[in-house]
């Protein structure tokens, strides 16, 4: 049986990884310290004969007995308002936890995947992205402390590849959303599908004419798996080529929830990138994948979510 860790398993992306490989037969145990993440979201999986969690740190040096398959490393903040307030903390589960992440690989001789992001393109000057851009980050700006962390952690996992032999993979995930995304996390479609259903008024950053590539969970898993278990060492985008202005997004989630929310214009946080649009051909190509959920059906089902999620807190401070 393959036995699988999974670092940042309780946050977004890594309790829906956790859920998948468990589906595959795989042992996965699960490495959080709840920086950013929540025990709510493995709490389905605590009584899984195949499921184990460990609370760590892994910027500390990572224990895990008996031997290991996969290391996958998703441990990071990853919402803007979470890596601006956790700076340091970024940068360090980025290099340190990056580092400590592949000795643990090495020492197992398993295969390591790295979880980066579209944002090491920074705000590009190449539209769309190809894996082969290297990318417009300001190293001294605000979201510096997530880009260059991620960048370095790249940089990392291909020294480990090239000196070591370990075996390694590097998914660059676009813009993901789902269920279990925290409602208060600050990205664009919890914050406005929560401001549209409790009718507060809908934050649009700047004009809106920035422009972003919205993937749902379940496609971006299934991208990371089909990478999992291909021999690619090269890094590959995931994400969906349908592009929106984050404007007409806010529009769409008015009219899908009937809010009477109104759309209000704020600052454009510092470097927010213009426009972001993977280009997919290798993913296609290499991995045979393709996004399958359409926005509607993807929206709707993480609207359900959100809808739960307002109402649960709302019965929770009632009974309070
Ligand atoms: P998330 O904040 O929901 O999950 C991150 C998890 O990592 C949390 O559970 C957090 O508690 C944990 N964590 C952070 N620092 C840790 C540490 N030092 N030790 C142990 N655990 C720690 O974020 P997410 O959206 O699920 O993102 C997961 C990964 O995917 C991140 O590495 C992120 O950079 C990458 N990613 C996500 C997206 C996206 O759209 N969601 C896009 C690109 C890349
Ligand atoms: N955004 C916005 N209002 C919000 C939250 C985000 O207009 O309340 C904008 C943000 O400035 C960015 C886009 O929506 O231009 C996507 O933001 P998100 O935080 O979801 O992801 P990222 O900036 O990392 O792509």
């Amino acid at each position: 049986m393959l036995r699988t860790l999974i670092t940042g398993g309780a946050g977004f992306l890594g309790s829906h990884l956790c859920d998948r490989l468990l589906g595959d037969g795989h042992q996965v145990v699960c490495i959080d310290n709840f920086l950013t993440g929540s025990r709510d979201n493995i709490s389905h999986l605590k009584d899984h004969p195949r499921f184990s969690f460990l609370e760590h740190d892994v910027t500390k040096y990572i224990t895990v007995d008996g031997p290991l398959d996969y290391v996958l490393h998703f441990a990071s903040p990853a919402s803007p308002i979470d890596y601006l307030r956790l700076p340091i903390q970024t940068l360090k589960v980025g290099a340190l936890g990056t580092h400590n992440a592949l000795g643990l690989t090495k020492a197992k001789n398993a295969c390591f995947l790295l979880a980066s992001t579209s944002e090491v393109y920074g705000d590009p000057q190449e539209h769309p992205q190809k894996e082969s851009y290297w990318g417009n980050v300001n190293p001294v700006g605000l979201r510096g402390v997530y880009d260059e962390a991620k960048r370095f952690a790249e940089t990392l996992t291909m020294a480990y590849h090239r000196f070591h032999g370990v075996e390694t993979r590097i998914v660059r995930i676009f813009n993901t959303y789902g269920p279990r995304m925290r409602l208060h996390d600050g990205r664009a479609l919890p914050t406005f599908m929560r401001q549209a259903l409790c009718s507060e008024d809908i934050t649009v950053h700047g004009s809106g004419n920035q422009t972003r590539s919205f993937t749902y969970v379940d496609d971006t898993v299934e991208g990371i798996v089909r990478l999992l278990y291909s021999k690619i060492t090269t890094p590959i985008n995931i994400g969906c080529c349908e592009e929106i202005s984050i404007i007409e997004f806010a529009k769409k989630i008015v009219t899908m929830t009937n809010s009477s929310s109104m759309i209000t214009h704020h600052p454009l946080p510092e470097n927010d990138p213009k426009n972001r649009q993977p280009d997919i051909s290798l993913a296609q190509e290499l991995l045979d994948w393709n996004p399958q959920v359409d926005r509607e059906d993807g929206l709707q089902r993480t609207l359900a979510y959100v809808l739960d999620k307002i109402n649960h807190s709302a019965k929770t401070t009632y009974a309070s």
